[in-house]
């Protein structure tokens, strides 16, 4: 069976949080990530960001921040429907040249539902139309009341085009993040989720990952959703080879024997036949389910 180690407070150290942007078509989530993926790639690495693994880490101040690089609630919302909570901080971006769209709204329901605190950042703020304010007071229509109207919610007021006030509102999200005290334990079997799949022509299948708690390393056998096999390789968003990732690492792996779902759990599992049954006996499952479905 699946054993998923319990961890002792001594092995709990710190982890970096895991952000989202959601927000309303063409009020910036792009243009935001684009920005933040551009300016504060960790370690200042030469080369950037050559792969899109769908999250990728920087650093401010020092400190870790890994962002979900595929915007949009629908990732969110596909994972939640899986059951997987992949993000603790929520980015809001609202175009401060709109309104208060039903996407937004959309959004702000999400994260309320899964308990995500969420920061706001109005955006598109060097425009001739733009009218935070607006924003602001329609968001306060919401019960949303932001800090400086004496409410609890903190807000930026940022252009993602022209990378103003990224840091600023990049600050408040760390604020936000260090009160949630996110600690991981290091010392074990990883296990995490999978962010997207795809059949690469000459790598074979490649699974992009983020590893939430433990470290995942070079020839593990892994269980992810019905697929199994052993990693094989793991790249980070610079395409750079590693050996470990520990917790709130986002990775592209090699080695699974097919394509996991976007918010499918994986483990690590000591014996690999064990690994092979458990994937075919989901794999049955979910092909009777389907027949099922089929016949209402
Ligand atoms: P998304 O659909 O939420 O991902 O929005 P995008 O990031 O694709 O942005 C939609 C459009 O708004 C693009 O043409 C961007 O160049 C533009 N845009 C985004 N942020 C800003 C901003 O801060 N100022 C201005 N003037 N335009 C922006």
């Amino acid at each position: 069976a699946i054993k998923v180690e319990e961890d002792s407070p001594e092995d709990l150290v710190d982890r970096p949080p895991i952000i989202t942007v959601m927000g309303h078509v063409d009020h910036g989530k792009t243009s935001l990530l684009d920005y933040i993926r551009k300016a504060k790639i960790a370690d200042g690495e030469a080369g950037g960001i050559t792969q899109h693994i769908g999250a990728y880490s920087v650093k401010l101040d020092g400190k870790q921040l890994t962002f979900l690089d595929t915007p949009g609630h629908e990732a969110f919302t596909a994972m939640r429907a899986r059951g997987a909570q992949v993000t603790d901080v929520a980015i809001i971006i609202v175009a401060a040249d709109d309104d208060v769209m039903p996407q937004t709204k959309e959004a702000i329901s999400h994260a309320q539902a899964a308990e995500v605190p969420m920061v706001f950042a109005i955006n598109k703020i060097d425009k001739p139309g733009a009218n935070p304010d607006k924003i602001k007071e329609q968001l306060s229509t919401m019960n949303i009341l932001v800090e400086e109207w004496g409410g609890k919610y903190q807000c930026q007021e940022i252009s993602a085009k022209h990378g103003k006030n990224i840091d600023e509102l990049l600050e408040k999200v760390i604020l936000e993040a260090d009160l949630l005290e996110l600690k991981a334990n290091p010392n074990k079997n990883a296990v995490g989720t999978v962010l997207e799949s795809s059949l690469d022509k000459g790598k074979g299948y490649v699974t992009n990952m983020l590893v939430e708690a433990g470290t995942l390393r070079i020839g593990d056998i892994i269980l992810a959703g019905k697929h199994t096999g052993r990693v094989r390789a793991m790249l980070n968003e610079k395409g750079k080879n590693l050996d470990v990732a520990p917790p709130s690492t986002p990775i592209s792996i090699l080695g699974i024997n097919g394509a996991p779902s976007a918010g499918d759990k994986f483990y690590i599992m000591n014996d690999e036949r064990e690994a092979r049954n458990i994937a075919t006996r989901r794999e049955q499952l979910y092909r009777e389910q389907g027949l099922r479905t089929q016949k209402h």
